[in-house]
C-alpha cells in the first residue's frame, strides 16, 4: 500500500508541476525519484446537460485520464417517461428524479458539476460560455468561461409551437418536473373551481374541459392518465361535478399513435372512443386565447373555437437557443437538430460531440456507402436485380446500418418490404426481376427517414453509453490506430459507428392497459403488457433510491389512490 501511495503521490506532482511549467500542456516528467515516469496532463472533457444522453456518458464513463466537467442548470436527472405519471398523482416528483451529485459521488474518476447554463460554444477557442443560473437573479447576469479539450453536448431539446400564437401564454407543456407538477396543481384546482356553488353549468364545463394538442405518445398518455383521475378518484372526491368533465385530444393528422403499428393506433383510437375521450384526427389548432382554442378541420378554410379550462400542448420538439446559435455559428443552418456524424462528432470538429434530443446523426455517408452496395450488386450493369440479390443486398446493408432494418418496417417503406416478406423461399418470385429504379426509390424514402433517429430517451441512453465506451477506450485505440478489424480497411474511424438497437416501445392507454410494440413487429395490448411496462420502468431507474420510491408510489396508489391535496 505504501508503495502505490508514494508512486501516486510523485505522479501527482509531476503532473501539476509539469503543468506550470509548460502552460498546462503537461508531458513534462519531475525530476526526482519517479523521474522517469512521465504522467501525462488530464485532457478535459466538458459535458453540457445531465439529462438520459449526459447521465448515461457520466455513468458509463470509467477511464480515469479525464477531468470531467459537468454543466446543467438543474442539478438532477428527471426519469421522463414517468412525467405523465406525476400529472395525476400516481408517482410523486421526487420519486423519478435523481440528484448529480448522488451520481458523481459513486463515480472514481474526477468529476465536479457546475450550476450553470451554457449561452455559446466558442470552437476556435475551445471554450463555453455560461451563465450561472443561482445567481442570476441576485447579481444579474454572471457570465464565466470554462476551457475544454473535448465538449459533449446533449442539452436536449424544448417544446415546438410551431409559431401558434398564444400557445406560450396559454398551454401547459409537459418537459420538466415543474411542468409535471404545475399541471397536478391545475388539475387539482379546476376541480376545486368547478364544485364552488356560484358557477353555472356553461362555467363548470369551461372549466373542466380539458384539451390535448398532440397525439403522440406524451399526449396520448396524458389523456390515459387523466382519464383514470376522473374514473377512480374524481368519481368519489368531487361527485357533484364529475360530468362536467371533458377530455379532448386534437390531433392534425388522420391518426394519433402514428409512429406505432396501425393495430395499436386502431386500439388506441377504440379505446379512447369508449372511455369517451373526444379524439379530433384532422385538427389543426390555429390559435389559443385565453379562453378559446381555435381548430381548422383538415380541407376546411373555417376555423372554430371553442371554451377550454386547460390545454396542455404536447406536439413535438425542436432545437433550444443554444444549439440555434450554434448552427448558424458553424453553417449548419435551420436544421432541427445539429448535424453529427455516425461517431456522433458534429459535422467538422474533432473533439466536439452531439447526443440524444439536440442532435441527429447526419446519414448522408450512410446513404452513399448504401448506394456504393447497390451499385456493386448490381453486376452486369444492367439496371436490375432479381428480389433474392435485393434481399441479400439489403441484409449486408441491414448487418451494417441497422437503422435501415428498423425503417423497412416502417410504413413509407413497407410496400417493398412486404414484396421481400412473401417473395422469401417462393424461387418464382425471388428470381423476379425488378428495376433497380425502384430500389432506388424506395431507398429515397428509407433515406428520408432514416434522417432523423426518433427523439427519445431509448436512443439518447445509448449514444450516451456508446460514446462512454469510446472515451474509455481512447488510449488502447490511439495505440492501436488501425482501429476495429472491421473498418480497417476503410480506415475512417478508430471505433465502430454508432449503432441503433431497437428495444421496442410502450403506449400507455389508461385502465391498467399498454400497448407494447416490441422489436420483430411483436405487438401486444392489454393488461399483461401494463405489467411489461411495470417491470421495464422499476428496472430502467437509474438508482435503486429512485425504484424503490416510484415502486412505492404505486402500491401506495394502488392501495389508497392518488394524492388529490394539489401541492
Ligand atoms: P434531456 O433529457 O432533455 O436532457 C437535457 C439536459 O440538458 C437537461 O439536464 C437540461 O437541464 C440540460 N440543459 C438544457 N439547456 C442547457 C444548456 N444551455 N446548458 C447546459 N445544459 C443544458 N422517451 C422514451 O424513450 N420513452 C418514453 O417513454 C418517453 N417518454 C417521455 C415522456 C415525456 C413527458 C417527455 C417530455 C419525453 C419522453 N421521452 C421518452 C423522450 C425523452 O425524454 C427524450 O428523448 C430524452 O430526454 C432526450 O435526452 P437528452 O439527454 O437529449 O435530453
Amino acid at each position: 500500500i505504501i508503495v502505490v501511495s508514494t508512486i501516486s503521490g510523485g505522479g501527482l506532482i509531476a503532473y501539476s508541476e509539469a503543468n506550470s511549467y509548460n502552460g498546462g500542456r503537461g508531458h513534462i516528467a519531475h525530476a526526482d525519484a519517479v523521474a522517469s515516469e512521465v504522467v501525462p496532463k488530464k485532457k478535459k472533457v466538458v459535458l453540457l446537460g445531465i439529462g438520459w444522453a449526459g447521465m448515461s456518458f457520466l455513468k458509463n464513463l470509467n477511464n480515469p485520464n479525464y477531468e470531467v466537467q459537468v454543466v446543467s442548470p438543474r442539478n438532477f436527472f428527471v426519469f421522463t417517461p414517468l412525467l405523465p405519471s406525476v400529472t395525476c398523482g400516481k408517482v410523486e416528483p421526487r420519486s423519478i428524479v435523481e440528484p448529480v451529485r448522488n451520481i458523481i459521488s459513486k463515480k472514481n474518476i474526477d468529476v465536479s458539476y457546475s450550476e450553470a447554463e451554457c449561452v455559446k460554444i466558442d470552437p476556435e477557442n475551445k471554450k463555453i460560455y455560461c451563465r450561472d443560473v443561482i445567481n442570476t437573479n441576485v447579481k444579474g447576469e454572471d457570465v464565466f468561461a470554462v476551457d475544454y479539450d473535448y465538449l459533449i453536448v446533449a442539452v436536449g431539446a424544448q417544446v415546438n409551437t410551431f409559431n401558434t400564437p398564444g400557445v406560450y401564454e396559454n398551454c401547459h407543456f409537459l418537459k420538466e418536473v415543474d411542468d409535471a407538477q404545475k399541471i397536478r396543481k391545475n388539475v387539482i384546482q379546476s376541480f376545486e373551481k368547478a364544485s364552488l356553488p356560484n358557477l353555472t353549468d356553461e362555467e363548470r364545463k369551461k372549466i373542466l374541459h380539458f384539451v390535448v394538442v398532440g397525439g403522440g405518445p406524451t399526449g396520448v398518455e396524458f389523456a390515459a392518465e387523466l382519464h383514470d383521475f376522473v374514473s377512480e378518484d374524481v368519481v368519489k372526491l368531487y361527485p357533484k361535478v364529475k360530468d362536467y368533465v371533458k377530455i379532448t385530444l386534437l390531433e392534425a393528422t388522420d391518426h394519433i399513435l402514428n409512429m406505432f403499428d396501425k393495430r395499436i393506433t386502431s386500439f388506441a383510437e377504440g379505446k379512447f372512443g369508449r372511455d369517451g375521450i373526444d379524439v379530433k384526427l384532422g385538427s389543426m389548432v390555429t390559435g389559443i386565447s385565453d379562453k378559446e382554442i381555435s381548430t381548422k378541420v383538415k380541407g376546411d378554410s373555417k376555423s372554430s373555437s371553442t371554451p377550454y379550462g386547460m390545454v396542455l400542448w404536447s406536439t413535438g420538439i425542436g432545437p433550444r437557443p443554444l444549439i440555434k446559435e450554434f448552427m448558424k455559428q458553424i453553417g449548419q443552418g435551420n436544421r432541427r437538430a445539429l448535424a453529427t456524424d455516425e461517431w456522433l462528432r458534429v459535422e467538422g470538429f474533432n473533439n466536439i460531440y452531439a447526443l440524444g434530443d439536440c442532435a441527429t446523426i447526419n446519414q448522408r455517408k450512410v446513404m452513399e456507402d448504401i448506394a456504393d452496395i447497390f451499385k456493386k450488386g448490381d453486376k452486369d450493369k444492367s439496371g436490375t436485380l432479381t428480389v433474392k440479390e435485393f434481399q441479400e443486398i439489403l441484409n449486408d446493408v441491414c448487418e451494417r446500418y441497422p437503422q435501415v432494418e428498423l425503417y423497412m418496417k416502417s410504413k413509407q417503406v413497407r410496400n417493398i418490404a412486404d414484396l421481400l416478406k412473401e417473395a422469401k423461399g417462393d424461387a418464382a418470385k425471388e428470381s423476379m426481376e425488378l428495376n433497380i429504379e425502384e430500389f432506388k426509390k424506395a431507398l429515397t424514402e428509407v433515406d428520408t427517414q432514416m434522417k432523423n433517429l426518433p427523439a427519445t430517451a431509448q436512443v439518447a441512453n445509448q449514444q450516451g453509453a456508446y460514446l462512454a465506451k469510446c472515451f474509455n477506450r481512447m488510449e488502447e485505440c490511439e495505440r492501436n490506430p488501425e482501429g476495429p478489424p472491421r473498418f480497417r480497411a476503410e480506415g475512417r474511424h478508430r471505433f465502430h459507428p454508432f449503432r441503433y438497437r431497437h428495444l421496442g416501445q410502450f403506449a400507455p392507454l389508461g385502465g391498467e392497459q399498454t400497448a407494447a410494440q416490441l422489436p420483430g413487429d411483436w405487438v401486444s395490448i392489454g393488461h399483461s403488457s401494463q405489467w411489461l411496462w411495470y417491470s421495464v420502468y422499476a428496472s430502467k431507474q437509474v438508482s435503486w433510491r429512485t425504484r424503490a420510491l416510484v415502486v412505492s408510489d404505486w402500491i401506495r396508489r394502488f392501495i389508497f389512490g392518488r394524492d388529490a391535496s394539489g401541492i
